[in-house]
Formats: structure tokens, C-alpha cells, sequence
């Protein structure tokens, strides 16, 4: 819930208005995930809010620990669907990488979770829910967390497909009284549905943008991700632009592009991205190359070391910014492409 229907349920209930704050400080502030821990509410209204409502509607069926330190949570909704979210620590920062949807309706074809098709759309609470797991595993409940926190919502699903609960997360996550990550330390990822594009732009408390585009060809991107059948480059980078302008002083985007061996990582794939940006004049744009994470029912190969920085090297040189995304977490199943709702992980690495 919303501080406002917070407010209103406590209205309904009879209860002062000054509970909500107290609660929503209790669940998103100090993290506590039970109304019994409460304790400076009365014990007759946690007992009443035992009945009428729930704190969590998520379970985390499994935890896997990556040898790099990168943890991979299986959580299950209420009604028993997965929900993958993803631990990422680095030596400054730490990254937590949420789902929007379980599963993905996108048929991506690089892409493991493509493979189980679209499940649902996650509620506001399941999206703020894995936040709070996730912390309160790292760093115990209530525990301070030493750097902040990143979000990315780049695990299952596509966000903009979800986007009003997206937002409604991402409203509650920001606020002061409570895990306080503010917009400028979350990035969203669209494969590319255009409206929401527009929809973002126009945000005044908004994230910041990432764009999964892989290819510079329509021909090859119809194939690649079947999204750009509805809305192909010219409309995507037509979006793009616009975005662009929409930047505060200093911010840029992100394009993703996952590096497939011999399939867009050719020369020519790196010089026809560049005539792409130069098209759209788009200039406050750096590029992130994801080494592919490959799986057995996936058909590609990762480029090799050489390509990739190569093809960085090239995109530099046209005077565009590139960087190569590190993988993390690939031994637990927990990299970019493989969340899949998998129960497995190297034995090595389970915890
Ligand atoms: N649906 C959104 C959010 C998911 S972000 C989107 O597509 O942007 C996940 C990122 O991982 C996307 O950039 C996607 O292109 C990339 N990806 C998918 N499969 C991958 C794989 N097997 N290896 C590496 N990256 C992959």
C-alpha cells in the first residue's frame, strides 16, 4: 500500500491516522516482516491487523550463494508463482536486481526466462517485498546498509509492462520514512515498449533508463527479440531521442546489447550501431556489452574475449561511449538472461 491508502485502511479500521506512519515506518523503514514485532502498537490492534492484513506474501523457497559473492533468492507468491531476485555485491556498492513480472511474456531468443512465458505481473508489494528480503538476509533485519543500496530492474519480466506498479514500487521505495532509495539510484530496463518510453519521459521523480537493444538491424532484431515486429527502430530510437531530452544536467541512458558470437558482433554490427546513434543524433548514450550467459536450451555462443573488446574499442574510436558489463552470479544460474525459476546451482556454491 501507498502511504495514502495506508492512511485510508486505518481509517477504515478506526484506527488514528498517526498508525499508518507507524506502520509503514515498521515495515519499510526498520524492515520488520511480522505485526507481533510491532511492539509500540497496542497488542489489540496487531492483533486486529493479524487478521485483516498481511506484512508478506512472499516466501523464499531457495538461496544461492555465487562463488563471486553474488546471491540468487527463489521466492514463491502466494498463489505459488516464482519470483527471482538478485544480490549483487560489489567492493562500494551493492546492487539489487528485482523482478517486475514471474516469467516474461517477450520471446527474447537469447533469453532463458523467455522460456517460461508470461506467469503474471507482480503486485507493488511482491516489487518492494524482494527488496526488503533481500536486505534483511544481507544485513539482518533493520541492519544498516554500510553503502546504500542500487536498484536495477533487470531481472524477470519486463518493468514497462508492469509499469504502474513499477512505479508505485519505486514511489514507496524513495520515501524517507522508509528504505529511502531514491530514484536517481534505480535504473529500469525496457527490451523496448515504446508508449512507456514516452510515459517515463515525462516522470518527474523517475529512474534512470536502460534500453536492451542487442542490434542496430531490423531484420536481425525481428529474429533476435520479436518485440521489434511492434515497434521497430526508427520508433524505438524516434522514443529514445525524445528521452534524451527529457535528461537532467549531467544524466545519460543505457543501451544494453548482449553480445552474441558471430551473430552481432561483427565489425560491421559495431560500425552499424554507430551510424544508428548518429542518426537519431544521439549523444548522451553510453553502451553496455553483456557477455551472453549462455544455457543449454539457448542456440548461442558468447563472443569471445577478443570481439568483445574489439568491439568496444571500435564503438570508441566513433566516439562512443562502451563499457563490458561483468557477469555475475553465472555458476547459480543468477546471471543476465538465466533467471528461470531454476532449483538448481553448483553444489559447490549452495549455502
Ligand atoms: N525485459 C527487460 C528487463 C530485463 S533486463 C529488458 O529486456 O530490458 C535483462 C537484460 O539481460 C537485458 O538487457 C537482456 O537483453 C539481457 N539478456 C537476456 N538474456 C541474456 C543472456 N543469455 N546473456 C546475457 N544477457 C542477456
Amino acid at each position: 500500500m501507498s502511504r495514502a491508502e495506508l492512511e485510508e485502511f486505518f481509517l477504515s479500521l478506526g484506527e488514528p491516522k498517526y498508525r499508518s506512519t507507524q506502520v509503514f515506518k515498521a515495515v519499510h523503514e526498520r524492515r520488520l516482516v511480522s505485526f507481533e514485532e510491532i511492539t509500540d502498537l497496542p497488542k489489540k490492534l496487531r492483533a486486529k491487523l493479524e487478521e485483516s492484513a498481511a506484512i508478506s506474501r512472499l516466501a523464499v523457497e531457495s538461496r544461492y550463494v555465487s562463488t563471486d559473492g553474488t546471491r540468487r533468492y527463489l521466492m514463491k507468491t502466494a498463489d505459488g508463482y516464482p519470483v527471482e531476485t538478485v544480490f549483487i555485491p560489489t567492493e562500494n556498492r551493492d546492487t539489487i536486481c528485482f523482478s517486475s513480472q514471474s516469467g516474461c511474456p517477450l520471446k527474447c531468443d537469447f533469453c532463458l526466462t523467455a522460456k517460461l512465458g508470461l506467469l503474471r505481473n507482480l503486485t507493488v508489494g511482491e516489487i518492494v517485498e524482494q527488496v526488503i528480503i533481500v536486505l534483511n538476509d544481507v544485513y539482518g533485519v533493520a541492519g544498516e546498509t554500510p553503502h546504500g543500496t542500487n536498484l536495477v530492474g533487470m531481472g524477470a519480466g519486463e518493468p514497462f509492462l508492469n509499469f504502474d506498479n513499477l512505479i508505485a514500487a519505486l514511489e514507496i521505495m524513495a520515501d524517507e520514512d522508509g528504505l529511502f532509495i531514491v530514484p536517481n539510484r534505480v535504473t529500469v530496463s525496457t527490451a523496448g515498449i515504446v508508449p512507456r518510453i514516452y510515459d517515463l519521459a515525462k516522470l518527474e521523480n523517475r529512474p534512470h533508463l536502460a534500453i536492451s537493444l542487442s542490434t542496430a538491424n531490423d531484420e536481425l532484431r525481428d529474429r533476435l527479440m520479436p518485440i521489434n515486429k511492434k515497434w521497430d527502430l526508427d520508433e524505438l530510437m524516434t522514443a529514445a531521442k525524445e528521452f534524451e531530452g527529457s535528461l537532467r544536467r549531467g544524466e545519460r541512458f543505457t543501451f544494453e546489447y548482449v553480445m552474441l558470437g558471430g551473430v552481432n558482433d561483427r565489425d560491421s554490427d559495431a560500425n552499424e550501431l554507430v551510424r544508428l546513434l548518429e542518426k537519431y543524433q544521439l549523444k548522451k548514450v553510453k553502451i553496455n556489452l553483456i557477455p551472453h550467459n549462455g544455457a543449454e536450451q539457448l542456440d548461442y555462443n558468447a563472443s569471445t574475449a577478443e570481439r568483445v573488446s574489439r568491439f568496444k574499442s571500435l564503438l570508441e574510436s566513433n566516439g562512443v561511449d562502451a563499457y563490458v558489463r561483468q557477469p555475475r552470479g553465472r555458476d547459480i544460474y543468477a546471471a543476465c538472461g538465466q533467471l528461470a525459476a531454476k532449483s538448481e546451482a553448483n553444489s559447490a556454491a549452495m549455502n
